[in-house]
């Protein structure tokens, strides 16, 4: 897939590359996720006043209260959420925020459907993953507790918020063999989770700790 390399130096390139290589020393393995990553420009997808530290492993202000994920967690997300298969068809998205992520996934993955509850934000994450020229990403701005029944089920669902409880509906529009990978928790207490579909209920595991902004329910 080709992408808009316009304005972007070697500087950030360099970064790009260090970038890279702290992600595999915290042990993301998947190459090609790496590569992509290394090849996605991630300074488009925030304010110009911050794009010079887009390649700094850290949270960043988007706007409306709302953070970019640091890279390793994105890279870490989207490791899990592949798994060894390395291949999914359909992705769920709840919390599109500036787009980074769902630029990312929609490079590994058929098709991304991404729910975005803040209208502003949507629409800067279309205008942004827009000069990238991906066709395969679907937006709507509702509210992700009720997932997107339309095109249920999905391989996978990667939810970028921390509700304190998986909400149902996110669970039921999970395929039979996928896996959802979510934040739960309150804040300050919040664990990642891979969740596994099985033919007769869900499996989960407990990954890591983590630091998401809540998942909220209705829209703005
Ligand atoms: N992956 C995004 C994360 C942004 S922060 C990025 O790196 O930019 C989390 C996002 O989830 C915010 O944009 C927030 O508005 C959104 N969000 C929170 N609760 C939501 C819900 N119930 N439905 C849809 N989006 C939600």
């Amino acid at each position: 897939m080709s992408i808009c390399l316009q304005g972007i130096g070697m500087t950030s390139l360099r970064t790009r590359e260090r970038m890279i290589k702290r992600l595999a020393e915290q042990g993301i393995t998947n190459n090609r996720l790496l590569e992509i990553m290394r090849d996605t420009p991630r300074h488009i997808f925030m304010d110009e006043a911050l794009s010079s530290r887009a390649y700094e492993d850290t949270a960043l202000p988007i706007g409306y209260n709302q953070t970019i994920s640091q890279p390793y967690i994105v890279a870490k997300m989207t490791e899990v959420l592949l798994g060894k298969v390395g291949h999914l068809k359909k992705v769920l998205e709840i919390g599109t925020g500036c787009g980074y992520q769902t630029a990312i996934l929609a490079q590994l993955v058929d098709h991304v459907y991404s729910v975005e509850r803040i209208l502003p934000l949507q629409r800067k994450a279309k205008h942004h993953i827009g000069e990238l020229r991906f066709k395969n990403i679907s937006y709507m701005h509702g509210d992700g507790t009720l997932g997107w029944l339309d095109y249920a089920p999905y391989d996978g669902i990667l939810v970028s918020a921390a509700p304190a409880e998986i909400p149902s509906q996110l669970l039921a529009q999970l395929a039979i063999g996928g896996v959802m990978v979510i934040p739960t928790g309150s804040s300050g207490m919040q664990v990642l989770q891979r969740i596994t579909r099985t033919p007769s209920g869900y499996e989960k595991e407990n990954l890591e700790p983590v630091t998401f902004v809540p998942f909220l329910s209705g829209t703005e």
